[in-house]
Order: structure tokens, then sequence, then C-alpha cells
């Protein structure tokens, strides 16, 4: 059975080179989008990016949730879970209704507004070249180990140690472990989560399961309209960030 795998990372190891996001639009061939890496945004060319916080640096990719909103809202297949748990884009079954980018608890999938056959964009977890038995680029870019790439369970492992044996160094909780069901993509912080720019509120639950239990507790007289308003407020709020996130990402 193949293993699962993912990525580690430790902001405390982190020095904000940049050279992760760099070998990541190296190897995807994107495009440069900004002289100071620091000032990037997540975008249709962007897949992650570095972003300082005072004296410390951290780093957003998509973070391949156990349970993905992305692939459950996926009218048409497009986004699927691959064997070792990366989430994965097929751009020739994509009918670009953009469910994911809406769906998506950490903010992640982009679009290509510019071109005449637009994809959602975003990381893969460089699924290729894990296949072939290389590191993800970012990860072996990585001077000190900052990002680390390997399976699930022995990164779980390491991140326990990592805030048992100096528990001065580390904000105690991982995130990405159980945050909306749980991921691919863990990360270690000396603050809390939120003072980085992660949503830190988000239910333990994947988002499809949370609202499975939330239809569940509510009488089905009202969950048409109650459904209806919920659905119509996630997407107006949905849709208000996604163009405020594009707005960033034009600056
Ligand atoms: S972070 Fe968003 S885009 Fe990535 S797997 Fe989870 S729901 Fe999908
Ligand atoms: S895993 Fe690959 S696609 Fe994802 S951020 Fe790293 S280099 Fe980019
Ligand atoms: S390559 Fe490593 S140390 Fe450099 S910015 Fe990326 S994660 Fe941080």
């Amino acid at each position: 059975m193949l293993k699962e795998k993912g990525i580690l990372f430790d902001v405390t190891l982190c020095v904000g080179c940049g050279a992760c996001s760099q070998a990541c639009k190296e190897t995807n061939n994107l495009e440069q989008t900004n002289k100071d890496f620091l000032k990037d945004h997540l975008s249709d060319n962007t897949f992650t990016v570095v972003e300082q916080y005072g004296e410390l640096f951290t780093r957003k990719l998509c973070m391949h949730c156990n349970e993905p909103a992305c692939v459950s809202v996926c009218l048409v297949g497009a986004i699927t879970k691959s064997p070792t748990g990366s989430v994965v884009y097929d751009a020739d079954k994509c009918i670009g209704c953009r469910y994911c980018m809406q769906a998506c608890p950490h903010h992640i999938p982009r679009y290509e507004w510019a071109t005449t056959q637009p994809r959602i964009r975003k990381c893969n977890l460089c699924t290729d070249r894990v296949k072939d038995g290389q590191l993800p680029a970012c990860a072996e870019a990585c001077p000190t180990e900052a990002t680390l790439f390997g399976d699930m369970d022995q990164l779980i492992a390491i991140a326990k140690k990592r805030l048992k044996d100096s528990p001065e160094k580390y904000y105690q909780h991982i995130y990405g472990l159980e945050e909306a069901g749980g991921g691919h993509v863990l990360v270690l912080s000396p603050v809390p989560f939120e003072q980085l720019g992660y949503i830190s509120k988000l239910p333990k639950e994947s988002m499809p399961e949370f609202t499975m239990r939330a239809m569940e507790k509510i009488p089905s007289v009202v969950v048409g309209g109650g459904v209806f308003l919920t659905g119509m407020y996630w997407l107006t709020k949905r849709k208000n960030q996604i163009a405020k996130d594009e707005k960033n990402n034009n600056k």
C-alpha cells in the first residue's frame, strides 16, 4: 500500500530566503509575478508564497485536506485525491464553475482569469516528481529543512516531538493536523497561528462532514429556505473574498 505523504513546515527554521517559492515557479513553469517574492500573493502564477510577519516567515500553499471541500463540490470530478494524499486537478475535466474556489476553507485555489481556456491553479504537492522518486521542488530547495517532505506518520511524530522537546520554542499546536478535518501540510510556529495569517477558527471536522452534520440538525421544513439563505450568504462572502484576493494579486 502506498504511504501517505506530506509537508511539515516549521516557522522557527525558515530564514525567509524564498528558495521554495522560486523552485515552485521553476518546476511548474510559472511567470515571475513580483520582483520581491515577499510581496507575492497566491495566484494562477504563484502556487506558494513566503510571507513575513515581523521577524518570522511563513509559507502558504494548498493544505491537501484529508476530505477536501474542493473535491466534494466539483461536479465533474476534475479535482481528486491521489493514493498518497495529494489533491490534484485535471484541466481536461474542469468546466470552469469555480465552486472549488468558493468551497475551500483555506482560500487556496486560483483561476486563470486572463486566458481563453482558463484553469484552476494550485499546488499539487509535486505529485509527478514524487511519483518519480523526487522530492517536491520546494522541499528540495529549502536550505534549512524548514520545509520537510515525508511520510505523514513520520512528519506527525517529528512535529509532536519538537513540541514536547522544546515547549519554550513552540506554540503548542500543529496547524493542519485537525483544521477542517486535517490534511497533508502541517505547520509549527512559535506564535499563535492567527498572528501568521492562518485561519485559526476552522472546525475540526472536514467541511463536507460539517455541512452534513449541520443539515441533520435542521428540521426538514426549514431546510429549503435556511440552506438557500446560508448558501447565498456563504457564496456572497466567498465571492467578496475572492474578489479581494484577485484585487491584491493584481497590485
Ligand atoms: S486546501 Fe482547499 S484547495 Fe487544498 S485540498 Fe483543501 S479544500 Fe482543496
Ligand atoms: S509541492 Fe510542488 S507545487 Fe506545491 S508548493 Fe511545493 S513546489 Fe510548488
Ligand atoms: S526555502 Fe526554506 S528557509 Fe527559505 S523561505 Fe522557503 S521554507 Fe523558508
